[in-house]
């Protein structure tokens, strides 16, 4: 758990409050749900959950991977939970959830790295909530396109798939991960038709503005529609340090750039995460 002491102001969270959210809350506390903005904390759940967006992760609580910013454990994953779909489903349904953001672990365990429930998630939740619309930020599944295609049968409204720093401290900040497969992964979900694909960066880490604007460029040249950019948080005196808070005036500045460069959004501030107004993404 992170603490505010020593945060610049920008960054102390407002309690969520609101109906909508008392009563989604009520729910999620009655019939035991995973969301990720309960289980991280996420400081924007009064608004998305007021909207109707919510966060599932499937495939398990146990990263393969071992990312530097990342709170999730890491180590060997459980087996497969093969009604973990249907579970997901239920719970969106539960929650009346208009837009379903999913993410998962990574699986490099897996042969098809969990491809298959990653598209039979999509499948279950679209038959029991044919209203909702869907949002998958999926792993680079080590760039391997027959997993990815998994994920394009299926079409999600928003493909997202982030890159989470500049491509300098991506060794640093995502071990097993590589900057260029990354934007392979998001060039070929654009050429593969799907309408709106998306991308996320963390600021704080030690990148230099240049370097941001670089990345923003990167995107843009494989035709990624939405862009996220907010603060890095460390999760725990493990993780990696905070390097800087960047001003509300700085991300504006990206704001701006990102929309001259041609991005349909950008969303652009400290306390901004990757599914944050999500559901506005799909137009
Ligand atoms: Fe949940 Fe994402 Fe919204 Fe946070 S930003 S409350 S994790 S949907
Ligand atoms: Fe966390 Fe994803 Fe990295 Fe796994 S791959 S450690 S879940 S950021």
């Amino acid at each position: 758990q992170t603490t505010t002491k020593g945060k610049p102001k920008w960054l102390r969270v407002k309690l969520p409050t609101g109906e909508k959210y008392r009563n989604l809350r009520k729910l999620v506390d009655k019939y035991d749900l995973h969301t990720i903005c309960t289980s991280g904390s996420c400081p924007n759940m009064g608004e998305c959950w007021g909207e109707g967006t919510a966060t599932f992760m499937i495939l398990g609580n146990v990263c393969t991977r071992s990312c530097g910013f990342c709170g999730v454990k890491t180590g060997r994953p459980e087996d497969v939970a093969w009604d973990e779909p249907e579970k997901v489903a239920r719970s969106i349904k539960i929650m009346g959830i208009k837009h379903a953001v999913l993410t998962s672990v990574d699986r490099d365990d897996l042969k098809d790295m969990g491809s298959i429930i990653w598209a039979e998630t999509v499948q279950a939740v679209r038959r029991m909530n044919p209203e909702t619309t869907l949002e998958t930020l999926i792993p680079d599944f080590q760039g391997v396109k027959r997993n990815i295609d998994r994920i394009i049968e299926v079409s999600p409204e928003v493909v997202s798939h982030n890159m989470e720093t500049v491509r300098r401290l991506t060794r640093e900040v995502r071990i097993q991960a590589k900057y260029d497969r990354s934007l392979g992964v998001l060039e070929y979900l654009k050429q593969q038709g799907i309408r709106r694909t998306k991308s996320g960066i963390m600021l704080g880490l030690g990148e230099k503005e240049d370097e941001v604007i670089h990345t923003l460029k990167d995107l843009r040249s494989v035709d990624v529609d939405v862009v996220t950019i907010g603060q890095y948080l460390q999760p725990s005196k493990q993780h990696l340090p905070v390097k800087q808070f960047i001003t509300p005036d700085q991300f504006k500045k990206y704001e701006t750039i990102g929309k001259e460069l041609g991005f349909r959004h950008v969303e652009s501030s400290a306390l901004v995460r990757s599914s944050y107004k999500a559901q506005k993404h799909i137009n």
